[in-house]
């Protein structure tokens, strides 16, 4: 790990027990509220622009709420658009719904249509689950889902591929 990754780091906190027992939350709110927060959103342009460049990627997909925040700097970094993943009834008609799995009920995410070559951002990568669904959104609504990045892979907790691609990752935790 580099020294730059290992300040990012000490400026994530685990939250034992939160939203719910027996979850550790990977805080980073104190990370995006240091003066390395511009730094952080370079280093994810540098994991992600070969891709972007090869891949001729016209936007960042961030999902609500803190893939809005890391998603929406990128594409100002990469001088590129942004396209909002959003919770349900959220975003005004027209929409393309997607409606998932979870351990006990149903979660609904929402995009609008379009067209053109994304990667998708997220803090943190845990079982899949919301990637997956946040992907199959896109396509649905008529992107090519390209790539993925997120900040942190919980990679223990998952197996996540998109097409056969794996996420990208500034941190991954076997
Ligand atoms: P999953 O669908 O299980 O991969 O969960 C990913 C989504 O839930 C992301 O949008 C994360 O922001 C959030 N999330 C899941 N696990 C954590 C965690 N341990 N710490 C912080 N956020 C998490």
């Amino acid at each position: 790990m580099t020294n730059t990754h290992a300040k990012f780091l000490k400026l994530i906190t685990d939250v034992p027990d939160f939203p719910k027992p027996g979850i550790i939350f990977k805080d980073i709110s104190p990370l995006l509220a240091s003066e390395w927060f511009p730094e952080l959103i370079q280093e994810l342009a540098e994991l992600v622009r070969e891709s972007v460049n090869e891949n001729n990627i016209t936007r960042i997909a961030g999902i609500e709420s803190r893939g809005f925040i890391l998603g929406a700097a990128l594409a100002h970094e990469m001088n590129i658009g942004f396209i909002p993943v959003r919770k349900e009834g959220k975003l005004p008609p027209p929409t393309v719904r997607h409606s998932y799995a979870l351990e006990y009920g149903t979660d609904t995410i929402e995009v609008k249509a379009g067209t053109g070559s994304v990667i998708i951002i997220d803090d943190v990568l845990a079982t899949g689950g919301t990637l997956t669904a946040a992907a199959t959104a896109l396509t649905a609504a008529g992107y090519t889902v390209t790539d993925i990045a997120v900040l942190m892979d919980l990679k223990f907790l998952n197996r996540f591929e998109w097409q056969g691609r794996a996420a990208k990752s500034l941190f991954a935790f076997s």
